[in-house]
């Protein structure tokens, strides 16, 4: 996606060779007209796809998956919760991550009742670098036998092998911008 790519550029910033900041649009302040745009990017990846639910995970995720509902005629949002709520009272399923940001594995849950084997299921997350938040996603789907009909991240990380790890297992995976690396300070896009 060209103007996501020039979006990175001009705003990204590489924390080491690791980690990229976008939080100018993406993950701190959200710049909600890019994000319908977003949205209508990933109609058009997984334009043959019938969905009935699109899962994703808390925070960052669940504007990027509200404007995506949009297109795909609003199906319910679903976004992963990172500790079981003391509401929670009726049961859910639950795996463990490693999360990526803060260094620290952890519990992730949804509630039974929003997932069910019925479900055709579009994972949705800001980004895709080690693959542990989309594994843990696609786990929590299973647990519930749904099907996941695809994984769609804004921003692929490819040197991490998250996206290399789902697609070997079989997931159809679309990322919206691919790096291949971060040389020198620089964020290097996959042609
Ligand atoms: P993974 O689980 O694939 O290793 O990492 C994906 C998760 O970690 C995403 O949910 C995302 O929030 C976070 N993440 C991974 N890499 C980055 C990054 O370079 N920048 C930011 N802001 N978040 C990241």
């Amino acid at each position: 996606m060209e103007a996501l790519k020039k979006r990175i550029l001009a705003e990204g910033r590489p924390v080491g060779t690791d980690v990229i900041k976008v939080d100018s649009f993406l993950n701190h302040q959200i710049d909600a007209e890019f994000m319908y745009e977003i949205g209508e990017e990933f109609k058009k990846r997984f334009e043959s796809k019938e969905i009935t639910k699109i899962l994703t995970i808390e925070a960052s995720g669940i504007a990027i998956a509200v404007c995506t509902a949009k297109f795909f005629g609003y199906p319910p949002v679903v976004f992963a919760k990172k500790a079981a709520p003391n509401t929670m009272v009726e049961g859910f399923y639950s795996t463990g991550a490693q999360s990526f940001t803060k260094d620290a594995a952890a519990q992730i849950v949804i509630a039974k009742k929003f997932i069910s084997k019925e479900d055709k299921i579009l994972i949705i997350d800001d980004f895709l670098a080690y693959g542990e938040a989309a594994f843990a996603l696609c786990n929590l789907a299973e647990q519930a036998k749904a099907q996941i009909v695809g994984v769609g991240a804004v921003i692929e990380k490819e040197f991490q092998g998250g996206g290399k790890r789902l697609r070997e297992n079989g997931y159809f995976v679309k990322s919206l911008a691919i790096i291949e690396k971060i040389e020198d300070g620089k964020i290097v896009f996959k042609e």
